[in-house]
């Protein structure tokens, strides 16, 4: 039986290892496959409070799983497949073992949603990009392209003018999810300019992303534009499949806390990018496995 089982690694599942760990908890955090999240896909980070000249994202984080290991974290390379929280000790099963807990935080992120094209994985962090406010400051003066029609991409586009020249939204059609507040304020940005009904269909480039072939829907019409950048903005994926039937998930599926860290599950906390939909970044990550894990340690006292 584990007292505190922590799902994920990245900035909220370490830092709830931390704080669970110097609390005497010894929690048992399970990887997943991607140790430390996010970050580890990321080179400078230069948002990290106390960094001044910013830390390399995969170091950030093995600071972080270092930190809770010297504080007695457990930590396995492991997945989880599902859960069983329907029944006191809580049952969370791994392709590997199935662990009893009294409680659980959840933190297993969220993952962007990607066009799929041939070499893009190859140029994430080389021209394409997922996240405006992470990665906007390395763009100073250079060409833009921003995907999708929704809020985001109007706010990432709009914060993005700061740096760039020049900012193309590329929508796929000439409907827009966006509010008309936040398209109305794209839409008056001089550095903005929008390319409707085009899909971008390759990118290509030696070591990074230089080109962008377009493709226009209606008069199919193609170019191949010079762009520096292009920051997807067409949604994430909260990875919350093995929490399906087991808990409340809304907004395509994120897990919508009560009290920022609660869940209708006693016991069972959430923390990070797979509750937040709204911030995403590694620092409201990180506070709120910090809150999850004082909820847990609140809830595992209160038990006793
Ligand atoms: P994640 O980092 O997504 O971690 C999720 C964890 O859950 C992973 O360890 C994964 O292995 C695990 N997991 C998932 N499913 C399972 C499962 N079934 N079983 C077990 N474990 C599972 N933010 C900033 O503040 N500054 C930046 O400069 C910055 N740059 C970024 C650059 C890139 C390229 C990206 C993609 C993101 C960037 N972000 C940045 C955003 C930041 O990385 C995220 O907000 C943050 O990592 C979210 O932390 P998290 O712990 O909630 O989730
Ligand atoms: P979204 O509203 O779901 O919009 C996603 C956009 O991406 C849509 O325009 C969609 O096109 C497009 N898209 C999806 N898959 C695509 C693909 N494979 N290829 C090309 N385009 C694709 O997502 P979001 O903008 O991330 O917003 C998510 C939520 O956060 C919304 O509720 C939004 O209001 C909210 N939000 C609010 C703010 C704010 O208020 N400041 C800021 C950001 C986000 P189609 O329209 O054709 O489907």
């Amino acid at each position: 039986m584990e007292k505190l089982v922590i799902i994920g690694s990245g900035p909220a599942g370490l830092t709830a290892a931390i704080y669970a760990a110097r609390a005497n908890l010894a929690p048992l955090v399970l990887e997943g496959k991607q140790p430390g999240g996010q970050l580890t896909t990321t080179t400078l980070v230069e948002n990290w409070p106390g960094s001044v000249d910013g830390i390399m994202g995969p170091d950030l984080v093995q600071n972080m799983r270092l930190q809770a290991q010297k504080f007695g974290a457990k930590l396995v390379f492991e997945q989880i497949i599902s859960v069983n929280f329907s029944q006191k000790p809580l049952i969370v099963t791994t392709e590997k073992a199935k662990y009893e807990a009294e409680a659980v935080i959840i933190a297993t992120g969220a993952r962007s949603r990607m066009l799929g094209l041939p070499r893009e994985e190859e140029f994430l962090g080389k021209g394409v990009h997922t996240c405006a406010t992470c990665d906007g400051a390395f763009y100073r003066n250079k060409q833009i392209m921003v995907i999708g029609g929704g809020d985001s991409a109007m706010e990432e586009a709009n914060f993005l003018t700061k740096f760039a020249q020049k900012v193309y939204i590329v929508h796929r059609s000439d409907s827009f999810k966006a509010s008309v507040f936040m398209l109305e304020r794209a839409k008056k940005n001089p550095k903005i300019e929008f390319l409707l009904n085009s899909e971008v269909i390759e990118y290509s480039g030696v070591s990074k992303l230089e080109n962008v072939k377009i493709v226009n829907s209606k008069t199919q019409k193609s170019a191949v534009m010079a762009i520096d950048g292009v920051f997807m903005a067409i949604g994430h994926i909260p990875n919350t499949e093995p929490f399906v039937g087991q808990l409340e998930l809304v907004k395509l599926g994120y897990i919508q806390p009560k009290n920022n860290v609660l869940t209708e599950i006693e016991g069972v906390f959430v923390a990070g990018d797979v509750s937040d939909w709204r911030y995403r970044q590694a620092i409201t990550a990180a506070g709120l496995g910090c809150m999850a894990a004082l909820e847990a340690e609140k809830y595992l006292a209160g038990k006793e």
